[in-house]
């Protein structure tokens, strides 16, 4: 594939992107178990795309989200909230035979998460290629992919087809794996995982992600050889850390800012959604990293996955008095 300039430009279209829409489910304490009762928080919005997707419509770049829910509450809350954050939801479904899917979350003492799912079998599940909105592909200059939405044969093909779709019209592709271990055993996974990376622009994986889907046995090797199959850019997303840029020409280190960490879920999708969303508006690497950085620090002080999403207003205001706190 040619290498060229990164395209994130100023063209007007919208950012779309499509998979799972679930509630969340919290346990109130840490070590709190599901093997016994007590006390639970929610329903929140969440799903990966769906929290991405939210994020982008805050900083204020159109966009929409593929998608289906049952006809029920759980997906009735999903939906207004994505409207009223300024999301086009003309692209969700709603399956009168299913319903909206959910996670139920528990934290451990030592800051793990377990979550218990329902996806496969709730309304997420009913993904296809019926469910593209061909207003939605006309109107996309950039689709992002979630990894975890990819739990389908039917989905993987809907998302080659989105994909293959927005990049012969011009657009571009961001990709977040996502990752469980489990779905690299699936030879098809590995397949569809490859696929996607072929198609891929900017790239924003976890730290541990960067090995899982390269060769090489360094992260920087692995990197490099992400950039030599075409990938512009690689943002690998570090928790308290910050986070590295890379796209084979420039290097960057950012720190994250300091924060009082309450429920990590959501951050890397507010931190992708924001970085996307201010590279489309044409701000430079500098200015998205920071924030994007910023994002995936107010997200985890917010419990709740899309709780923490924020306008760059909000951004801005949390960088100020965050840089003061770290200032003394
Ligand atoms: P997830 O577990 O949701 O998939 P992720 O691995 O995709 O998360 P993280 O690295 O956890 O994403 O978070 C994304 C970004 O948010 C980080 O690169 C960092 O900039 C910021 N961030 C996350 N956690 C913290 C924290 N505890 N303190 C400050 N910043 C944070
Ligand atoms: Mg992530």
């Amino acid at each position: 594939m040619a290498k060229t300039e990164p395209k994130l430009d100023n063209r007007p279209g919208c950012i779309l992107t499509m998979g799972e829409i679930l509630v969340e489910i919290l346990a109130s304490e840490i070590g709190q178990s599901f093997r016994r009762a007590g006390t639970l928080i929610g329903p929140f919005a969440s799903g990966a795309p769906a929290i991405f997707i939210d994020q982008v419509a805050k900083c204020g770049s159109p966009c929409a989200i593929i998608g289906c829910v049952g006809d029920d509450d759980f997906g009735a809350l999903n939906v207004e909230r994505l409207r009223e954050d300024g999301v086009d939801v003309s692209g969700i479904s709603v399956i009168k035979a299913a319903t909206t899917g959910s996670a139920f979350v528990t934290y451990r003492k030592d800051g793990d998460r377990d979550f218990i799912y329902n996806i496969t079998n709730s309304a997420s599940g009913h993904l296809s290629v019926s469910e593209i909105r061909e207003h939605l592909l006309k109107d996309c200059r950039h689709f992002h992919v979630m990894g975890s939405s990819l739990f389908s044969f039917r989905i993987i093909e809907a998302m080659k087809r989105v994909i293959e779709t927005v990049k012969a019209n011009g657009g571009t592709v961001s990709f977040d794996p996502n990752i469980r271990k489990e779905m690299l055993r699936i030879p098809e996974m590995r397949e569809a995982l490859d696929f996607i990376l072929d198609y891929t622009d900017v790239f924003l994986p976890s730290g541990h992600e960067v090995m899982l889907l390269a060769s090489a046995s360094t992260e920087k090797a692995a990197i490099d050889e992400l950039l030599g199959r075409g990938v512009r850019e690689v943002v690998v997303k570090r928790g308290k850390d910050g986070c590295s840029y890379y796209d084979g020409k420039d290097e960057r280190h950012v720190h994250a800012l300091p924060v009082t960490e309450v429920d990590p879920t959501g951050a890397g999708d507010c931190f992708g959604g924001t970085y996307i969303a201010c590279r489309a508006q044409g701000f430079t690497v500098e200015r998205a990293l920071e924030y994007a950085g910023a994002a995936g620090a107010r997200a985890v002080t917010y419990r709740g996955p899309m709780e923490g999403t924020a306008t760059l207003a909000e951004l801005d205001a949390f960088i100020k008095e965050r840089s003061e706190v770290s200032h003394g």
